[in-house]
């Protein structure tokens, strides 16, 4: 069976067939003053944004507008007087109009490291989101500028657990477990001052494909860990470990002891804490039993950002790159239920039109702030280094950047699993 899927997300949304009607409008009607602060329309649009959340200028007018070919051109012309000057990172979870200019795509860890295969690049342009391209500014060289075409694109898992949040915490744990180890693990998907922090601490740093090896590498170390922001890949990934649920208390920062008793601290091995990615979390049972009502020869698939329940009901879980292989490397005529962003999965419909792919979910809910990245802001970053100037250039200060590095290379010690099924 084939797939009769529309490649692009966009089009889909342009004809109204969205979670919020609001996608239709380019991105930069969000950044005009008076509006809300938030996300922005899709799957982040309830979630509460941190006040300190950076904000993006206007769009200039000369962008707005402008056709989708339009853009295309002025993206390629600038491409190609920039030449070498230039690498071009995409992440999976971009819209097509974007991956179409990318001279790397993949998850952000693969594209940090993508982007040191192009040391004479002054520009690294990252189109993903803000914790993204801290962690190129950690491994690209002192000479490369990295931007984000829109300052705006972050990400609401990754706000959920802010420096001061997780230093709270932190003193309240060790004051209870005293001289017992307490190991902080990050995920990627941090701000670059939480990679410092565990840095700092003796802990490190973990992806979606080496989360177990990571908290292996943790329990060889120390007796509990601390696990920040997502509370669904720690949680997945230690059951999947053997760890009971009773043994992995949720931390919420807003709450005393995080909602829990000394007693029920005592008894953890994961604290997790109180964050989630509102792209993973709209993936249910319910949709999966549809998929195999539907498709009873159907391969369900989910991220490990998904909920336990969704997990233990799929037949697999991994990262993007594990979803992707998985694809890739399946016989002619395979059917998948997806459980990951729209953009990826649509994508890989129409890259594999041998299979019948479909996502879980049927409501078309793209990342809010993935989202942000429309080709005219991509159109003038480019432009702007042309003529010579960098905007929206992302830095991490060196007293941060020192530690997180080390975090980051801890985990590199670390061999991730040989295939990243987190099940
Ligand atoms: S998909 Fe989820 S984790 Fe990824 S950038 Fe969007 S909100 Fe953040």
């Amino acid at each position: 069976m084939t797939s009769t899927i529309d490649p692009s997300v966009n089009h889909a949304i342009q004809s109204g067939d969205s979670c919020n009607s609001d996608l239709k409008q380019g991105p930069w009607f969000l950044d005009t003053p008076g509006m809300p602060d938030t996300y922005g329309p899709g799957a982040s649009q309830s979630d509460p944004i941190p006040v300190h959340s950076p904000r993006q200028q206007v769009l200039p007018p000369k962008y707005q507008g402008l056709s989708d070919e339009e853009l295309h051109q002025k993206i390629r012309d600038a491409k190609a007087t920039l030449g070498d000057r230039v690498v071009i990172l995409g992440h999976f979870y971009q819209r097509d109009e974007i991956i179409a200019h990318a001279d790397f795509v993949g998850d952000s860890f693969q594209l940090a490291r993508a982007a040191k295969t192009r040391p004479e690049a002054e520009a690294i342009v990252f189109c993903g989101v803000h914790f993204m391209a801290e962690t190129a500014d950690l491994l690209s060289s002192p000479e490369q500028a990295v931007i984000l075409p829109n300052l705006a694109a972050g990400c609401s898992m990754a706000d959920m657990a802010d420096l001061d949040s997780v230093e709270d915490c932190w003193e309240q744990l060790t004051e209870i477990y005293g001289d017992e180890v307490l190991i902080p693990v990050t995920y990627m998907n941090s701000s670059a001052a939480l990679k410092g922090f565990v840095g700092q601490h003796g802990g490190i740093v973990c992806t979606s494909s080496n989360a177990r090896a990571v908290l292996e590498w943790a329990f060889e170390r120390g007796q509990r860990v601390l696990f920040f922001p997502d509370q669904h890949l720690g949680r997945n990934t230690a059951k999947a470990m053997g760890i009971g649920l009773d043994q992995m208390p949720l931390w919420n920062p807003n709450k005393p002891l995080g909602g829990n008793t000394v007693e029920e601290l005592e008894n953890a091995k994961v604290l997790l804490w109180h964050g989630f990615c509102s792209v993973h979390k709209r993936f249910n049972v319910a949709q999966i039993e549809k998929a195999r009502a539907e498709f009873p020869d159907v391969h369900v698939i989910v991220h490990p950002e998904s909920p336990m329940e969704v997990v233990d009901a799929a037949d697999s879980a991994g990262s993007t790159d594990f979803i992707v292989k998985a694809i890739q490397t399946a016989p002619a005529g395979s059917t998948f239920a997806i459980g990951t962003e729209i953009n990826l999965v649509q994508r890989l419909a129409a890259q594999y039109p041998q299979h019948h792919i479909f996502c879980l979910d049927p409501v078309i809910c793209p990342c809010s702030t993935m989202y942000r990245i429309h080709p005219g802001y991509l159109a003038w970053a480019l432009e702007e280094l042309v003529e010579g100037n960098i905007i929206n250039q992302i830095t991490v200060d060196a007293a941060t950047a020192d530690p997180a590095r080390v975090a980051l290379e801890r985990m590199l010690s670390v061999v991730p699993l040989a295939n990243g099924n987190t099940k």
